[in-house]
């Protein structure tokens, strides 16, 4: 299965590089070869609180001894790419706005590899 392209309206963009799409690394249409990227910034967000959350509710789970809050935090970690890959359209962006940036995906996929990695040792 996969998402339709907001330039040629083909199901061609698949649910990985939907999810992982951002302005400096969009998802590359495999029909059209055109470029878009989730609405509105969502995923950027999203790795940036699930960041800073992980640092929250890590800290509340040792201050408290309960893994009530890594709970919550996973909850929502699991829960969101869900709802941002079904909820959240695709949005068409210009190949010349794509920013330099391209090590920035890497580093969301090392920082989310790392974050489960510590979520299975804590379990
Ligand atoms: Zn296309």
């Amino acid at each position: 299965m996969a998402f339709n392209c907001p330039h040629c309206n083909h199901k061609s963009v698949s649910h990985f590089s939907k999810f992982l799409s951002f302005e400096g690394s969009p998802a590359t249409c495999s029909n059209c070869g055109k470029h878009s990227i989730d609405a509105k910034g969502v995923n950027d967000s999203y790795r940036q609180i699930v960041f800073l959350g992980f640092v929250v509710f890590g800290a509340l789970s040792i201050f408290t001894q309960t893994i009530l809050y890594l709970v919550i935090w996973f909850a929502f970690t699991t829960m969101f790419p869900i709802y941002s890959l079904y909820c959240i359209p695709l949005e068409p962006i210009e190949t010349k706005k794509v920013k330099h940036y391209k090590t920035k995906k890497l580093v969301s996929i090392s920082i989310f590899s790392v974050l489960i990695l510590l979520v299975a040792i804590f379990e």
